[in-house]
């Protein structure tokens, strides 16, 4: 039961804020093994939203009772047990596909309303969940997917985050939110926990203290993507690893006591910290938390974008992580237990996720490192992260989501390998395609952000269309890429990115990142190149 009073009630409340009153989200898995036994029509649409805090979303066509599952795996770390399983729920139940989503989590479309039960009891018992996945609740907590094993890291992340996932994890206290909220926790210097793109985000710091120097993290509050995005804004706060439990309770509660219920489009963190501003939202917190010092100074030196590709040697000499890119995030079942065999026989009972819709395979032994590089899943997939391919993201779009103008995995992967037989940088450029203005795939920090809309043909007839946004990045603070004039037919779509990364290519300094050189010729200079393009294309 809840231990806190409702003290919203009486205010205006749209429609899921009012169901909420009458019934908690998690109340779904009470509700379940009855709604099962009636057929899928049956169950009213307003019960919809209660499924999203099982992490469920039903698929369209929504008459149909399918859903996309959506299972929380904290800091992206599973076992090898749990890595079988999530194979064997794409075999049985998901029509063989696991898709990897920008939160360290995975996630199955195709999942049949009928054996919801028995697939959260297998679910349940190999230590994973799906509760919160989705839903205005605490969702996946992220951190650095290298955490505990990098060289690049203040200290090992992987206690924290299992502490505050342990906190939220199933608690009525903080199951009715205004809407989602994402919290990231990382020691890495180059930022791999996103930290800007998170309503709560704790990141690495050091601070004297009493003559000594201790890590822990500054924090930051409000980020957030979605049609109107935010960047997280400092606190001038130092929290030290014991205190961020308490000081993500804090913030969760300030945010379930105030955050807005009218509208939902205005319920994210975000608009309660632009109304409120730091200072005041920093005042409140430290009436519940009054011991904290000041901010630290921060470590954080760039930006990795949560990507760990490659074959590296981790923080224990002698072992190494491999890194491999998923392409569009999506694998079969198959060649995910190809990757889960070789984690068993060469690696430590482990397999982890990134942020960019990748897999790692950490504690490879020097030694063992030609068998690996040997294994035929290398001939589908590559641990040598050079191309576009590898370091894009995209969304699950029209195939499946409710919400898409477009497609997306379907044209992502054949169109930036197509780009890739054309072009070859010495530096990450991101590229990332959404099926709407949402952002579940990080597109508004990419450094190219595709966004699908529709159009009129000149014929009349609405198509499947795109805008184009460049210079996204999370270096320093962050900056939102910004949108260039002109729409593109999906037919459009390789030539306009061919003469954005050719002028990239002929125009770069040495060494020179896509931000960087955004940043030097501006966004006037990449409209020039759009509109030659267009006015050649018409
Ligand atoms: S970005 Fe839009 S289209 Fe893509 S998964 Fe999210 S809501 Fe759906």
């Amino acid at each position: 039961m809840m231990s806190y009073q409702v003290t919203w009630a009486a205010a205006k409340l749209n429609k899921n804020e009012q169901s909420k009153l009458i019934e908690d989200g998690l109340d779904v898995f009470r509700d379940l093994p009855e709604l099962v036994k009636r057929p899928f029509a049956e169950v009213d649409k307003s019960y919809y939203m209660y499924f999203k805090f099982a992490g469920l979303t039903v698929q369209k066509p929504q008459e149909q009772g399918n859903f996309m599952m959506r299972v929380k795996i904290p800091g992206g770390i599973i076992n090898i047990k749990q890595a079988r399983h999530l194979a064997a729920i794409a075999s049985e139940y998901g029509h063989d596909q696991i898709d990897l989503t920008t939160r360290q989590a995975v996630q199955y479309h195709w999942i049949p309303f009928a054996k919801l039960p028995e697939i959260f009891a297998g679910i349940n018992a190999v230590g994973l969940t799906t509760q919160g996945a989705e839903g205005d609740i605490t969702r996946n907590v992220i951190d650095n997917p290298l955490a505990g094993i990098d060289p690049n890291e203040l200290f090992d992340t992987r206690p924290t985050v299992r502490r505050v996932h342990r906190l939220f994890q199933g608690n009525r206290d903080y199951s009715n939110l205004p809407r989602k909220f994402k919290i990231s926790i990382n020691s890495n210097i180059y930022n791999a926990g996103n930290a800007e793109i998170n309503d709560l985000a704790f990141v690495p710091a050091t601070k004297k203290i009493n003559g000594r120097t201790v890590k822990g993290f500054n924090v930051k509050v409000g980020g957030g993507l979605g049609m109107r995005p935010y960047l997280g804004l400092g606190l001038d706060i130092f929290v030290t690893r014991s205190q961020v439990p308490a000081v993500a309770e804090a913030v969760v509660q300030l945010y379930r006591d105030n955050g807005y219920r009218r509208s939902r489009s205005k319920a994210r963190l975000k608009f309660l910290i632009q109304d409120w501003g730091v200072a005041e939202f920093e005042t409140k917190l430290r009436e519940k938390v009054p011991s904290l010092a000041t901010a630290g100074a921060s470590a954080v030196i760039g930006w990795s974008n949560g990507t760990a590709l490659g074959i590296h040697e981790q923080r224990q000499a002698g072992y190494y992580y491999v890194g491999v890119s998923i392409p569009a995030g999506r694998l079969q079942a198959a060649d995910f237990s190809a990757f889960v065999d070789l984690a068993e026989k060469y690696g430590r009972d482990e397999i982890r996720f990134d942020h960019s819709q990748n897999l790692l395979i950490p504690y490879i032994a020097a030694a063992d490192l030609p068998a690996v590089k040997a294994a035929p899943i290398f001939k589908k997939f590559s641990y040598k992260p050079h191309n576009l391919v590898d370091f894009g993201t995209t969304c699950t779009g029209a195939e499946y989501c409710n919400l898409a103008y477009t497609h997306t995995k379907e044209i992502f992967t054949p169109l930036l390998k197509r780009l890739d037989t054309q072009f070859s940088f010495d530096q990450p450029v991101h590229i990332t395609l959404t099926g709407c203005g949402n952002g579940c795939a990080h597109r508004s920090v990419a450094d190219i952000g595709i966004e699908g809309l529709t159009a009129k043909t000149k014929d009349g007839q609405r198509a499947e269309a795109f805008k184009i946004a460049v210079g996204g990045s999370l270096l320093a603070g962050g900056h939102f890429n910004e949108v260039l004039k002109g729409k593109l037919f999906a037919n459009q779509l390789y030539g306009a990115l061919a003469a954005l990364l050719a002028d990239y290519q002929t125009q770069r300094l040495a060494n020179e990142t896509y931000y960087a050189y955004f940043q030097r010729l501006g966004i006037d200079h990449l409209q020039t190149i759009l509109d030659q393009y267009l006015a050649q294309a018409a």
